[in-house]
């Protein structure tokens, strides 16, 4: 059934958690939205399994590999490797013929985590990056252009922002046990090692699951405090925390609406909206990879009129990228970062 499906997902231990329903209350579970975010985050929130995969387009397959381009215990860097490929986005290969000698390659789910990757760059290198420019240049091969991808539509291949997209129930929708938060500690640099990136940036911005979801929220309107409490059943300091640091990162502004008692609501800035592309790939996988074929939610192009899925595709000639058709050049020297000195462009990596 769905419900054990959804559950299998995530292999992690029951916590104790704490219920927003009230102990006398008989057999009531707190349930959250089927959502394909929701089951995709646990993935880019875990800062050192992201880091993981962002290694792995770079190139490293090897245990020492990751282990020296991200300074992590080899305890941690093995329990990372085991859940990447328990979970379907890492495979191992033999290398030796030492049979405990393995590579650790991205499978076809994890490759297709680029383009997501790519709108989330993209969107750091616009508001997050300090310089100019990010610290990667992009070259598409087919057009052999830097380019810029951007995130349309895939049926009338247009762009499209949060105002022209509406949200239809999929054979999916419903709602499912509210699943306890894995680890709500985080610290700013957690997403910030072994080299400069603009997807690590715009993670240290959004990069934790009630995050995620509080943005979701405003996306589909629910931009009061209580509105976002009820829907995601999340403990008031934790929201409060989590808002207040999207205020400041300027994710959203704070705007009162009532003032006997004062009221809040938080909207969107215009970096905020400019989120609403990653999120959509961030679902966009989830429907692919995690939903057995069943999405919970169906976007509708407003524009066009059709029910679409979001595509990452090159500024310039409007080709879909994908990882294999892109290349890079550093703008940093990696030799700082404990990496190769290379100025040439590398296929198939960000
Ligand atoms: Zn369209
Ligand atoms: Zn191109």
């Amino acid at each position: 059934m769905g419900l054990s499906a959804a559950a299998k997902e995530k292999p992690v231990k029951s916590s104790k958690k704490k219920s927003p329903v009230r102990k006398g209350q008989k057999q009531a579970i707190a349930t959250e939205r089927r959502c394909s975010i929701a089951s995709t985050v646990g993935i880019l929130s875990d800062a050192w399994a992201f880091l993981v995969i962002r290694e792995a387009f770079f190139g490293a397959k090897r245990f020492e590999e990751f282990r020296s381009g991200l300074e992590i215990t080899r305890a941690t860097l093995t329990d990372r490797l085991r859940r990447l490929v328990h979970e379907g986005i890492m495979r191992e290969f033999p290398y030796s013929s030492t049979l405990s000698r393995v590579e650790y390659k991205l499978t076809k789910a994890g490759i297709e985590l680029y383009p997501m990757f790519m709108s989330m760059m993209q969107f750091g290198d616009r508001w997050l990056e300090t310089s100019k420019s990010g610290p990667l240049q992009l070259i598409h091969e087919s057009c052999n252009c830097v380019s810029k991808p951007i995130v349309t539509c895939s049926c009338c291949e247009q762009r499209f922002s949060a105002r022209d997209v509406s949200y239809v129930d999929g054979p999916g929708a419903g709602r499912i046990p509210a699943e306890a938060p894995r680890r709500s500690r985080r610290t700013a640099d957690d997403f910030m090692r072994g080299r400069p990136s603009s997807v690590s940036r715009t993670l240290e911005v959004i990069g934790d699951r009630w995050s995620f979801l509080i943005l979701r929220e405003a996306f589909y309107g629910h931009t009061r405090f209580d509105q976002v409490h009820s829907e995601l059943g999340i403990a008031t300091n934790i929201l409060t925390d989590r808002l207040a640091r999207l205020v400041d990162h300027g994710v959203f502004r704070k705007e009162m609406y009532q003032d006997a008692p004062e009221r809040y609501e938080y909207l969107l800035t215009p970096m905020g909206a400019d989120l609403h592309g990653p999120l959509l790939m961030i679902m966009a996988w989830g429907d692919r990879w995690r939903s057995q074929g069943r999405p919970p939610m169906l976007l509708r192009h407003d524009a066009c009129e059709k029910i679409f899925t979001p595509v990452v595709v090159c500024n310039r000639c409007g080709e879909a990228i994908s990882a294999f058709s892109m290349k890079y050049r550093m703008r940093y020297n990696p030799e700082k970062f404990g990496g190769r000195k290379s100025s040439r462009a590398v296929p198939g990596r960000i």
